[in-house]
């Protein structure tokens, strides 16, 4: 899945009490089996299954019961008592209870004679009794209380549970993952939409194996009216069963009275009717408006990553791989599409007709599945035997040829890159007026926003760098995910960093005049900037519930993933290594599910002479945060050292955590060819290497390549600050960019002094690389924003007045006119809308004119792509432009130059139109609700709106996270706007006291964590500095 935006709004994350507490929440409506045994004795047997996948219990009652050591009988007693859904804990005191009498009632006067036998019971008293004090001091002192102890939430889990379902009966099953005992072979859904009355009937049919004897088979649903279920065994006539739901954990169960036997095959099939969802998950309905004005509707699916249960009962996990056959029954007016090509068209005796696809040639997760009804219509072509087709809705087919000939160009890259060939033998891109995700990589029907798919014929590089970008990433997922793909969702990162690395990687190669190498460095910025924070987490991360599931899909998984990825390609010894062992990788678990540690085997495995990769990656992708790497000299000697980068620092950090650094440095000898890169790895703590003393000046992480924050002390910044000043060309964009995000991670982190950010910006004066000016740009901008939002408006304006000052001759020096190269575009697109959002009056009156001129054309002459939003954000400062701004949004067709419009129109300044641009995000008539994220976001970064965007979003919360999921990428991007900007304690009481009111409904969200987290940092950081900004600036 492609997140959008991602590179805009940064994103968010889940604190770890919530991982670690939310299996043990005792839930309403559970019901100990000990108590009740009775009602649910078809338990009597050993299921594999919760032995082997208990761990959180396990790890639990081997710790319980360290302290009443227990015996092997006892050990498998309790794992039988588990199985009979009874407590441990209960028939264990139930045992001592009954032996306790009789030692209470020992009299220790049976001491006073003395004999071989009454000192040997003597001795056994004592014993006895000292045991007795023992466990008297270590019972809590409330157990001989009348009200006894209260329940304990540690010993809660070693009650095995079983919740009640929906009809009363006991639910079989106490686990938020699903049993292995079953395992789903293929699937057969008939589906028939409804679209006149947005409900759909289906009837799926599970074949399965049985893998483990057992007596249940536990699925996913969820919403699903199931109106009846039938179930066979062999040969034997299909026979009507009791489907159990339990709706809080989406599980559904049916129990039998005979065991299945391991390798029997089974058939289960529901018939069900459920309502097209009216969010952007599981089957939904979407809508627009056709060239004639006609609302149409149409129903996609996006099931990624917990949805497809919401369509079909499913084994809705990634590792129950299966086939899939889909019949899709319509009115003759729509079309369908879905995975696999038409098989067959059969018409129905009620009028409607019924498509069939062709069985999956390949086993499939569930979240992979997709479909389609709508009237789009579609252009092809035919890439190395698999026929690529762009769709969209008839009025923009005109759109759609940029995406063809990219994503065709993409199939043949990676065909020939990975040395598999894309197994399917077509392949879909289809563009979805209501979507929120990106994009989405089902296999062979990927799902795509508009915006990133379709581009008018004179649309810009950069617009183009966007659509590009979407459609490598998802063709990469093809093969990472859809081919092999992670056994569960810790391990996201398989799937997401290795599809964002091979974006860049891919479009590098085929379309380098996209320039998307600076896109990537920055990208690895805003990864180090999350990552900073204490609330953030490692790459590969425990989870369980789903609001967790959804919290995978960040910044970490993501840009991260693909940080470390770009590190270990650029410090392997050979070339060709890494993509060796990626297409190693891909071979060996074709068609399976793996973990972070199969990578890392499969890249070591080609490595000659053999490297473990994975002692080296695991400290990347185990720990969370990255480290900061100090450089101090001595004549010859440098000393490297490492130390956690933290910004937060607690006492429950570890601060010895030490990662495998492949540190690379070049000098003044020496600096920009990559044969000038030199390579040390940094093991521990403090190591030494030595360069000739005429060495002037090191710079460490050639190009930014490592994940890493380098300070080089006083003398290593001076040093690095003079040769800038003599002569910006020593060092590559890329390591100038890199110096200035890190002299300013350094700042916030209290390292450097304000000023020496300053001394190192006014040493480049003279830059006009993107990479390096807009990376300044965009820190200088996030210190002005904060000072501007303390009302520290003196400070503001001097920060206003630096920025300008700064980059004044720059800004004034650009053009107003087309600009072909896209380096330029980038440039002036920064510029431009930092000098108009700044209110420097050449640039506003240059917008202002230029908007005219549009307007006066009727809006026939073309604004240039990267200077659009500069444009349309001065033009919706004043009344009537906005107005006219509205207008044209209303009536544009094409999205990408919709976007900056909307974008322009939540810039404005005016209350009363914040408020409405607002509500009519989340109302979603005029403004799709897909785009309430980027409108919140826009508002907040104005004065005007972000205290009101912050109270709307505590006012609507019930309905934001009814259209988007708790801990989505949206609900993320929405806590980080709203909060970001704040720096005071008043805020910082009020944030805290919103969401932990929230409870279940949020209140758990890493991103809440984060947020609180960021607004102390703000408000530490403008404290410490507020007085030398004065003396600075
Ligand atoms: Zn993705």
């Amino acid at each position: 899945m492609d997140l959008f935006d991602s590179n805009a709004a940064d994103r968010t994350n889940l604190p770890r009490n919530m991982i670690e507490n939310s299996m043990f929440e005792e839930e309403p409506d559970v019901v100990d089996l000990a108590k009740d045994s009775n009602t649910f004795p078809a338990f009597s047997t050993l299921d594999p299954d919760e032995v082997a996948f208990e761990p959180r219990s396990s790890r639990l009652l081997v710790r319980g019961l360290g302290e009443n050591d227990m015996d092997d009988d006892e050990e498998d007693c309790e794992s039988s008592a588990r199985l009979l859904g009874m407590s441990f804990m209960n028939r264990s005191s139930a045992h001592r209870s009954s032996s306790s009498p009789y030692i209470r009632q020992s009299p220790p006067r049976t001491c006073s004679r003395p004999s071989a036998c009454t000192m040997v019971v003597c001795v056994l008293v004592l014993v006895i009794v000292a045991s007795l004090v023992m466990v008297m001091y270590l019972l809590p002192g409330c157990t001989f209380t009348r009200a006894g102890c209260p329940k304990s939430n540690k010993t809660a889990p070693l009650e095995p549970v079983y919740p009640n379902s929906t009809n009363g009966e006991l639910f079989p099953w106490a686990e938020l993952r699903l049993p292995h005992s079953i395992q789903p072979l293929s699937y057969e859904l008939t589906l028939t939409p409804d679209l006149d009355n947005m409900t759909f009937t289906g009837r799926t049919v599970i074949i399965m194996s049985v893998l483990h004897s057992t007596k249940r088979i536990v699925l996913h649903a969820a919403n699903l009216n199931i109106t009846k279920a039938m179930f066979k065994l062999g040969d034997v006539q299909a026979r009507d069963v009791t489907v159990l739901e339990y709706k809080p954990r989406q599980q559904i169960a049916v129990k039998f009275s005979e065991e299945l036997k391991t390798g029997q095959q089974c058939v289960l099939i529901f018939d069900y009717s459920a309502n097209l969802s009216h969010t952007y998950d599981g089957f939904y309905n979407s809508s627009y408006t056709d060239k004639d004005g006609n609302k149409r509707v149409l129903a996609a699916t996006q099931f990624e990553p917990l949805s497809a249960r919401k369509a079909f009962p499913c084994f809705d996990e990634p590792s129950f791989k299966a086939t899939f056959l889909i019949r899709i029954e319509r009115k003759p007016s729509y079309t369908t599409l879905s995975n696999m090509p038409q098989a067959k068209t059969t018409p129905l005796s009620n009028g409607l007709m019924q498509d069939e696809f062709e069985k999956t040639n390949v086993n499939m997760s569930t979240y992979l599945v997709a479909f389609v009804v709508a009237n789009f219509t579609s252009v092809s072509s035919n890439a190395t035997g698999t026929t690529v087709s762009v769709y969209s809705i008839p009025e923009k087919k005109e759109q759609t040829g940029f995406a063809l000939a990219t994503a065709s160009k993409l199939l043949q890259f990676y065909n020939r890159f990975f040395e598999i060939e894309y197994p399917l033998k077509k392949l879909d891109l289809v563009a979805i007026p209501d979507f929120l995700a990106g994009a989405m990589e089902n296999w062979g029907l990927i799902t795509f926003r508009e915006t990133t798919l379709l581009l008018d014929s004179n649309s810009s590089n950069l617009e183009k760098q966007v659509v590009a970008s979407v459609i490598a990433h998802e063709l990469a997922h093809q093969w990472f995910g859809n081919l092999v793909t992670m056994s569960w969702w810790n391990d996201l990162w398989l799937n997401e960093g290795f599809a964002t690395y091979m974006e860049y990687m891919s479009l590098q190669e085929i379309l380098p005049n996209l320039d998307t190498g600076n896109l990537f460095l920055s990208v690895r910025f805003r990864a180090m900037d999350k990552d900073a924070l204490n609330s953030s987490h490692p790459v590969s991360t425990e989870v369980n519930t789903p609001e967790q599931v959804e919290e995978m899909f960040d910044s970490v998984s993501y840009e991260k993933g693909a940080s470390i990825l770009l590190m270990l390609n650029a410090s392997l010894p050979q070339e060709q290594q890494f993509k060796k062992g990626i297409i190693r990788y891909l071979t060996t678990y074709s068609g399976s599910n793996t973990n972070t540690e199969d990578l890392w085997n499969s890249l070591t495995l080609v490595s000659t002479p053999l490297q473990n990769i994975s002692e080296m990656m695991s400290s990347w992708t185990s720990q969370k945060g990255f480290p900061l790497v100090t450089v101090s000299r001595k004549g010859d000697q440098v000393t490297l050292s490492q130390e956690p980068f933290l910004l937060t620092s607690d006492n429950t950090t570890q601060k010895s955590r030490l990662w495998n650094i492949p540190i690379t440095y070049v000098n003044d000898s020496c600096s920009l060819a990559l044969e000038c890169r030199q390579m040390y790895t940094l093991k521990y703590k403090t190591e030494n290497l030595k360069v000739p003393e005429s060495v002037k000046w090191l710079k460490l992480n050639y190009k930014n390549t490592g994940f890493y924050v380098v300070d080089y002390g006083n003398d290593g910044w001076n040093a690095l600050i003079e040769a800038l000043s003599e002569n910006i060309g020593v060092l590559t964009p890329e390591d100038r960019a890199s110096l200035i995000y890190n002299i300013f991670a350094l700042s916030r982190l209290g390292r450097v002094p304000f000023q020496q950010v300053l001394h190192l910006l006014n040493s480049m004066s003279g830059e006009t690389e993107p990479s390096p000016v807009t990376e300044a740009l965009l820190q200088l901008n996030s210190i002005y924003r904060l000072l501007d939002k303390r009302q520290e408006s003196g400070l503001a304006a001097r920060m206003k007045a630096y920025i300008l000052n700064h980059f004044g001759s720059l800004m004034k020096s650009q053009s107003w006119g087309e600009e072909q190269s896209l380096s330029k575009q980038e440039l002036r697109s920064a510029l431009v809308s930092t000098a108009c959002i700044l209110n420097e009056e050449s640039c506003t009156a240059q917008a202002k004119s230029l908007f005219k001129k549009y307007h006066d054309s009727n809006f026939t002459i073309k604004i240039p792509g990267d200077l659009q939003q500069a444009v349309f954000t001065v033009a919706a400062q004043s009344e009537d432009d906005w107005k006219t701004l509205l207008d044209l949004y209303t009536a544009t067709t094409y999205d990408a130059e919709k976007r900056k419009m909307l974008k322009g129109l939540a810039s404005t300044q005016d209350p009363r139109r914040i408020a409405w641009i607002l509500k009519a995000g989340l109302n979603g008539d005029i403004i799709q609700t897909q785009e309430l994220p980027l409108i919140i976001n826009t508002v907040c970064n104005g004065f005007a709106g972000y205290l009101f965007a912050w109270d709307f979003i505590q006012v609507n919360w019930d309905r934001l996270i009814e259209k988007f999921p708790v801990g989505s990428f949206a609900i993320q991007t929405i806590v980080k706007s709203t909060t970001s900007q704040f720096s005071t304690q008043a805020h910082l009481d009020q944030v805290q006291a919103f969401f932990s009111s929230l409870k279940q409904r949020g209140s758990q969200m890493r991103s809440v964590q984060e947020a609180l987290e960021t607004i102390r940092l703000n408000k530490r950081w403008m404290e410490s500095n507020l007085k030398s900004f004065g003396k600075w600036l």
